[in-house]
C-alpha cells in the first residue's frame, strides 16, 4: 500500500481553511482547542461572515462567485502563502476531492489536511473505482463497468443484469447522467440521452450499468487511516432521507442494523480505503438493499456534512483525527477502542420552501436562536452547527444549508423526541426555511418506526407535503395578523387611514381578501385562485377585533410577544405562532409558522385588490434572485402548457420557468448571465384563445 511520503508530514501552528459557512466554523473550534492559530479565507459576498468574524485571521479571495474565490486554487494558495499557513482544511465541497489543489499544495510544501492526490483520482470514476474495489473484494451491485462502450454490447448488458437497470455516467456526480430504463425497449432512447446529459456535464460519455433497487436503504461506514497503515471504521449512518438525492435527515448508527452485519459492512469499508492507499477521513457509501446485502456505491475522500453524529455516538472529535494525523500521528483509537454509544440524529436546515419545490431562500436573518433551556434540553442532548447568527444574510451565491442541529440520546427514540423538541425550539425568523418539513419527517409514524428508505419521502408525500385544508381560523389569524400590524404602524407613523380607516373611535369595516399561495405556484395569483374575504371591525379594546367570515363571526384578539411571535385567540382558543406581513412589489403576503408548517398567503384590502389576472396570463415573475441561465424558447413559437421557457440559477440549484398554458413567448426581459431580483418580470406570455 502508498504511504504518504514523510515530506508531506509535518507539524504545524496555523491551519487555514478553505471554506465558509457551518464547517468552517466547525474546523475552527477544534483547531483553536487545539492551539492552532486558524485562518480563514472569504469572497466579497462574505466580508462580515460568522466564519470571517471568529477567525484569527481572514484574507479576501476574490468576487461573491465562487469559480473566482472559494474555487480559486492560485488565490487559496496565496493567502496560506501571505499568512504562512502550514496546513490547509478544505472542509467538505469546493477544492475537497480536487486533486489538482492537493498536487498544488504538495508543490508549494503546505499539508493537506486529507488523502493524497492519488486517492481522490482512485474515487473520482465510478467504473474505475469499481475495478479496484472487486479486487479488493468489496461487494457491488450487479452491473457492468467494462471499458466496451458498443451501444448493442451494452444492451445485452442489461438485458442479462434484468431490468430495471440504472444507468449512470462514469464521471458523474450530483445526481447527473442517471437515468432507470424500466424496459428493454426504451434501452436505447435513455442511453442517448444520458450520454447527451453526461458529454454535456463532465465532457466524457462513458456509462456503467447497475440493477437499479426499488427500495435500498443508503447507509455509510465513517472510516479513518493514518500514514502508518492503521484503519479502522467509526460504525455507521443512515442517510436515506433524501430530497432530490441530497441527505435532509441522518442518523447513527443505522436503526435495525445487527452487529454481524455492522461488522461486514466495516471490514468492507476499511478494505476499500486500504485498497487505494487511504489517509485521513473518508466514507464509503453502500446501498442497503431489504435483504441484508449491500453494495458499494461510492467513496467520499473528505470529511461528511453529516459527520458530527457519528462523533455523537462515539464520543470522538473527527477534526481532531484529522488533524493529528495530518501532523504524522497515529490514529488515537484501536478497533477495540471504539464503541457505539447511544443514538444520534442530524437535520439540515436549508434556507429553501419546501412548499415551492424546495426552492432556495434568501434575506436577512433577523432571528436565529435556539432556546434550550426553555425547551427543557441541555447542551449534552443538542448541538447547533452553524454559520449564521441573527441579524446575518443568506446569499444566493452558495449553498443554502444554514445550520445543522444535532442531537443524542440514550436510545433511538429518546434521541427521536430530544430532536422534535429541539426542532420547535429552533426559531428562525426573516428566511423562509425547511424547519416545519423537518418537523414534519421527523414525527413522521414511519420515521419513528425506522422504516426508511430512498424514496422515504416520494412515498409520504401526501402526509409531508399535506396540502393545507385552510380552515375559518387559518383565514382569520391571517387577516388579523395583517390589520394588526398595520394599526400598529399606524398608531407610529399617522395617516395610514386615508380612505376609510380603521380610526380607533370610528369602528368601519374593513374588507380584507386573502388566498393562500401554494406550492409551485411562485408569486403569481393563478386566475382561478379563491378569494377567501373576511370582514374585521375593531372591538372594545386596542387588540381586540370581531371578524365576519361568510355567515361565521369570530371574537379574535391579537398580541405581540417577543420578534415575530404572535399569540392569536379566537372565540376562547389560544394559539402562539410567528406570522408577519410583508410586503413584496405591490402584493402583500402574510407568512405564519407554526410547529407544523409554514403558510402564506395574499393579504390586501378590498379596496385595493388586484386579482393579478392579467398578469398572470401576460408576464411571469422570477421566483427568486438569481441568474439566467439560458432562454429555451424563440418568441412568437407556440409552446404547450408546462414546456421549460427558460432556466434560472440561485445558489447552484437551476430553476426551469415553465409556460403556464398553451402560447407563446412574446418577448424576454433578460438574457443568459443576467441578474434578476425576486419577483422581476421575466418575460412577457400571450396565452392562446
Ligand atoms: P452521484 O454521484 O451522482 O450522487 P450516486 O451513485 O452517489 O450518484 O447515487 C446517488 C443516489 O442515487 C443514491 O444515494 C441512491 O439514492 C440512488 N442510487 C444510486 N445507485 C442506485 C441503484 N443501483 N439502485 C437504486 N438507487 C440507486
Amino acid at each position: 500500500m502508498t504511504l504518504t511520503p514523510a515530506s508531506h508530514i509535518k507539524r504545524f501552528d496555523t491551519l487555514l481553511i478553505a471554506n465558509r459557512g457551518e464547517i468552517a466554523c466547525r474546523i475552527m473550534r477544534t483547531a483553536r482547542a487545539m492551539g492552532l492559530r486558524t485562518v480563514a479565507i472569504y469572497s466579497d459576498a462574505d466580508a462580515n461572515a460568522r466564519h470571517v468574524r471568529e477567525a484569527d485571521e481572514a484574507v479576501r479571495i476574490g468576487p461573491a462567485a465562487a469559480r473566482e474565490s472559494y474555487l480559486d486554487v492560485a488565490a487559496v494558495i496565496a493567502a496560506a502563502q501571505r499568512t504562512g499557513t502550514g496546513a490547509i482544511h478544505p472542509g467538505y465541497g469546493f477544492l475537497s476531492e480536487n486533486g489538482t489543489f492537493v498536487e498544488a499544495l504538495d508543490t508549494a510544501g503546505i499539508t493537506f489536511v486529507g488523502p493524497p492526490a492519488s486517492a481522490i483520482a482512485a474515487m473520482g470514476d465510478k467504473s474505475a473505482a469499481k475495478v479496484r474495489m472487486e479486487k479488493a473484494s468489496v461487494p457491488l451491485v450487479p452491473g457492468y463497468h467494462g471499458a466496451d462502450q458498443d451501444d448493442a454490447l451494452l444492451r445485452r448488458e442489461a438485458d442479462s443484469i434484468g431490468y430495471p437497470v440504472l444507468l449512470k455516467a462514469s464521471a458523474g456526480g450530483g445526481g447527473k447522467g442517471m437515468r432507470v430504463v424500466e424496459s428493454g425497449d426504451e434501452f436505447q432512447a435513455m442511453l442517448d440521452g444520458c450520454r447527451r446529459e453526461s458529454r454535456a456535464a463532465f465532457s466524457d460519455d462513458r456509462m456503467l450499468i447497475e440493477k437499479y433497487l426499488t427500495q435500498p436503504r443508503h447507509v455509510e461506514v465513517q472510516v479513518f487511516c493514518d500514514s502508518h497503515g492503521n484503519g479502522v471504521y467509526l460504525f455507521e449512518r443512515d442517510c436515506s432521507v433524501q430530497r432530490r438525492h441530497q441527505k435532509v435527515l441522518e442518523e447513527a448508527p443505522a436503526p435495525g442494523m445487527s452487529e454481524a452485519l455492522r461488522c461486514k459492512m466495516g471490514d468492507a469499508a476499511v478494505r476499500a480505503a486500504q485498497e487505494i492507499g487511504y489517509v485521513g477521513a473518508g466514507t464509503v457509501e453502500f446501498l442497503l438493499d431489504a435483504d441484508g446485502s449491500f453494495y458499494f456505491m461510492e467513496m467520499n475522500t473528505r470529511l461528511q456534512v453529516e459527520h458530527p453524529i457519528t462523533e455523537m455516538i462515539t464520543g470522538q472529535d473527527l477534526v481532531e483525527w484529522q488533524l493529528r494525523v495530518a501532523m504524522g500521528e497515529s490514529l488515537p483509537c484501536t478497533q477495540q477502542e471504539l464503541s457505539i454509544n447511544g443514538h444520534s440524529f442530524e437535520a439540515r436546515l436549508y434556507a429553501e420552501d419546501p412548499e415551492q419545490d424546495f426552492l432556495p431562500a434568501t434575506g436577512t436573518l433577523s432571528r436565529f436562536h435556539v432556546d434550550l433551556e426553555g425547551a427543557g434540553l441541555t447542551p449534552e442532548q443538542v448541538r447547533l452547527d452553524s454559520g449564521v447568527e441573527s441579524g446575518d444574510t443568506v446569499s444566493m451565491h452558495y449553498d443554502p444549508m444554514l445550520a445543522k442541529l444535532i442531537v443524542h440520546g440514550p436510545d433511538r427514540a429518546a434521541a427521536l423526541a430530544t430532536l422534535n423538541r429541539a426542532l420547535a425550539a429552533l426559531d428562525v425568523q426573516g428566511v423562509v426555511t425547511n424547519r416545519a418539513f423537518l418537523q414534519r419527517l421527523a414525527t413522521h409514524p414511519d420515521f419513528a418506526s425506522g422504516n426508511v428508505d430512498t424514496r422515504f419521502i416520494e412515498r409520504h408525500e401526501d402526509s409531508l407535503f399535506a396540502k393545507h385544508r385552510y380552515t375559518h381560523e387559518n383565514y382569520a389569524s391571517a387577516a388579523l395578523v395583517g390589520l394588526h400590524q398595520l394599526a400598529r404602524e399606524s398608531e407610529s407613523h399617522s395617516p395610514w387611514d386615508r380612505h376609510d380607516g380603521f380610526r380607533l373611535n370610528a369602528p368601519r369595516t374593513i374588507r380584507i381578501a386573502l388566498c393562500p399561495i401554494t406550492q409551485g405556484q411562485g408569486q403569481n395569483v393563478p386566475a382561478d385562485a379563491e378569494f377567501c374575504v373576511v370582514e374585521g371591525q375593531r372591538a372594545a379594546g386596542a387588540n381586540d377585533w370581531q371578524l365576519t367570515i361568510g355567515n361565521e363571526t369570530l371574537h379574535a384578539t391579537i398580541s405581540s410577544l417577543e420578534g415575530d411571535a404572535v399569540a392569536i385567540t379566537l372565540n376562547g382558543h389560544r394559539r402562539r405562532l410567528q406570522a408577519r406581513l410583508v410586503g413584496e412589489r405591490e402584493r402583500n403576503i402574510v407568512v405564519m409558522v407554526d410547529s407544523q408548517r409554514e403558510t402564506r398567503l395574499y393579504w390586501n384590502r378590498i379596496d385595493s385588490i388586484d386579482h393579478g389576472h392579467h398578469e398572470a396570463e401576460s408576464t411571469l415573475t422570477a421566483p427568486m434572485h438569481g441568474t439566467v441561465v439560458t432562454l429555451l424558447q424563440e418568441p412568437g413559437v407556440r409552446v404547450e402548457k408546462g414546456m421549460p421557457l427558460m432556466v434560472m440559477e440561485a445558489m447552484k440549484m437551476e430553476h426551469t420557468i415553465n409556460a403556464p398554458t398553451n402560447g407563446q413567448v412574446e418577448s424576454f426581459h433578460f438574457s443568459a448571465g443576467d441578474t434578476v431580483g425576486q419577483g422581476d418580470v421575466l418575460l412577457e406570455f400571450a396565452p392562446e384563445e
